[in-house]
Parts: structure tokens; C-alpha cells; sequence
């Protein structure tokens, strides 16, 4: 369930191993590759266009023989030895790639703004923002990523640096290799929280340092920092639950989050099938 780095190295290289694979996506192929411009795949490496990246990842598994399937998975069963998905099909195996994504319950008044000032993609959105200030919080990698993406069109951005979460994982240091000129000019305000999101659309944000309380007029909000996996409101923990599903990428606590550790959790997760599979 997935196709972002990890889902897509997991098909492939299970379809390449002859078995059959189905992977389901409620988007697009890509996971949030398709959030970001450039990516750097590993510490000290290039930067490289994201969505080439998801482009050749998709070809691979394409080309090794996995189907795709752009349906969201909402619902699993244990059947037996296998797992029912969505109600319909049984399947043997059930690989769980579903990634993670900005928990917005952490930011007050956030999710009912989505789409009205509050974005969590600054590619994808920026520019909206052309000329207005924006505010972005979080910390780490994605909020300063967010932050210089939103410097090309915004007319000022401000970064609300938050405490740093244990979802946030390990950083490799992306943004920090980017040209210089990309980092400089945004303020960031080291702060205990965000209190609150005011106006419809979004006219200000509020938030919080010790016991002062301070407000800051924004038209845009780009929440980047704690983050769920999405699998937990579909799949609950319990008896009957995962004995032979396999967690890989963003989706598995303790990850560092990046490409490269999803794309090898997708290629210990194959072999981990392939040794299974009935010969
Ligand atoms: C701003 C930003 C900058 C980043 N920069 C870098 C970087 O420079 N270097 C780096 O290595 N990493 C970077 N990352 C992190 C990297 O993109 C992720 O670690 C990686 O994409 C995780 O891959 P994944 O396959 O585990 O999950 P995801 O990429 O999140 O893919 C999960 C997929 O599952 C799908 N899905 C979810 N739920 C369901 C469902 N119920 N049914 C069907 N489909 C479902 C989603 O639509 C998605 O396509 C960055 C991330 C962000 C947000």
C-alpha cells in the first residue's frame, strides 16, 4: 500500500522475483517526491529533480511487472493466511508503504484552513503566495526546505522553529548544501508552540514563546513539522492485527526519512517475501 521510494523499490523488486504484485495508490506514484522540487538522495550528494526521480522509480516497477492500482486502501481483514483488502481481494502478503504526512492536529485552526491559506506544499503552492508574507512551521529539513521554496515568491517568510519531534527522524543535511543565497534572508523565531490560526482565509498566526503570547499577520501557513502515518487510522493495533505485514519506509517508527532508507526498507521487505513464497 503505496507508491512512494518505498512501495516502488518493494514492487519491483518482488515482481522481478516473479511474484505477482498489486500496489495501491490513493494519489500519485511518487509519495512526496511530488511535494519537492529537488531531492538529495543521499548526504553530500546532488541535488536532483524529485520528480524524475519518481518517474524513473515508477518506470522500474512498472517495467519488472507490477500493477498498479489507484485506489485508497481504507480497510483490511485478516482472512485466513492472508489479508482483504478494501473488502474485495485476498492477498498473501501485505506490505505497508503508506508513508507519513504533517500532523495538522498539532497546529489549531490549521486543517480547517487547508486551501484557504494553510498549504503543506510550499511546491505545490508557493505561488499562491506572491507577495504576501507567509509563515512556516517545524523544524529541520522539511521546514527549511518549505521556507526557501517559499522565499522565491513571498514577500517575507518567517519561520516558526519548533521544538524538534521525534517523527522528524534523521536530517541528511539537504538544505544545508544549497547555494547560499537560497538561505539567508528569512527570519526564523524560536518558539514553544503554535496557539492558534485566525481569519478565513488565513489573516494571522499565533503562537507561543515561554508565557508571552504573540501574533504575526500571515496569508500563507505551511505547517512542516510533527508527522503521522496515515496507516494508523486504517489499520489498528490489536489481536487480530499485523502478524506478517511488513512496515517499510516513512511509515515505520525510527526511520530517518529520506529516499534512500525507504527505497532499502522496500528491497529488504522483497527478500523478505521472496524467501516466503511458496517455490
Ligand atoms: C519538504 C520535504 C523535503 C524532503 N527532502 C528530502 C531529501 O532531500 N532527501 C531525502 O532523502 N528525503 C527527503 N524527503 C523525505 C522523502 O521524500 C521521504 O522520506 C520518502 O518519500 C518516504 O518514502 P515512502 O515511500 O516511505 O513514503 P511517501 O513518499 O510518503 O509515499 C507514501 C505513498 O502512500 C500513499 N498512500 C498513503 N495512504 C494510502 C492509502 N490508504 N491507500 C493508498 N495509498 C496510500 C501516498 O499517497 C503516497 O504516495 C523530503 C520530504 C519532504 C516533505
Amino acid at each position: 500500500v503505496g507508491a512512494g521510494p518505498a512501495g516502488l523499490a518493494c514492487s519491483a523488486a518482488v515482481a522481478a522475483a516473479g511474484l505477482h504484485v498489486v500496489l495501491f495508490e490513493c494519489t500519485a506514484p511518487g509519495g512526496q517526491l511530488n511535494q519537492v522540487g529537488e531531492v538529495q538522495a543521499y548526504a553530500g550528494g546532488p541535488f536532483e529533480p524529485a520528480a524524475e526521480l519518481a518517474g524513473r522509480l515508477t518506470e522500474y516497477a512498472l517495467n519488472a511487472g507490477a500493477e498498479f492500482r489507484y485506489e485508497e486502501v481504507t480497510g483490511i481483514d485478516r482472512v485466513g493466511p492472508g489479508w482483504r483488502l478494501n473488502g474485495g481481494e485476498v492477498f498473501a502478503e501485505l506490505v505497508i508503504a503508506s508513508g507519513s504526512e504533517v500532523d495538522l492536529g498539532k497546529y489549531p485552526g490549521a486543517e480547517s484552513r487547508v486551501g484557504r491559506g494553510v498549504s503543506v506544499c510550499a511546491t505545490c503552492d508557493g505561488p499562491l503566495f506572491r507577495g504576501r508574507p507567509v509563515i512556516v512551521a517545524g523544524c529541520g529539513r522539511d521546514a527549511r526546505y518549505e521556507a526557501d521554496e517559499l522565499r522565491k515568491y513571498a514577500s517575507d517568510v518567517v519561520l516558526l522553529r519548533t521544538p524538534k519531534a521525534a517523527t522528524l527522524g534523521l536530517e541528511p543535511g539537504a538544505q544545508a548544501a544549497s547555494p547560499e543565497a537560497r538561505l539567508a534572508p528569512f527570519r526564523a523565531i524560536d518558539v514553544d508552540e503554535i496557539v492558534a490560526c485566525s481569519g478565513d482565509p488565513l489573516e494571522s498566526v499565533t503562537y507561543r514563546v515561554g508565557t508571552e503570547v504573540h501574533t504575526l499577520p500571515a496569508a500563507g501557513f505551511f505547517p512542516a513539522g510533527d508527522r503521522v502515518s496515515p496507516h494508523e487510522r486504517w489499520l489498528r493495533p490489536g489481536p487480530a492485527s499485523p502478524a506478517r505485514s511488513i512496515i517499510i519506509g516513512d511509515a515505520r517508527p525510527g526511520g530517518s526519512r529520506t529516499v534512500l532508507e525507504a527505497m532499502g526498507d522496500g528491497v529488504r521487505a522483497a527478500q523478505e517475501i521472496r524467501v516466503r513464497a511458496p517455490s
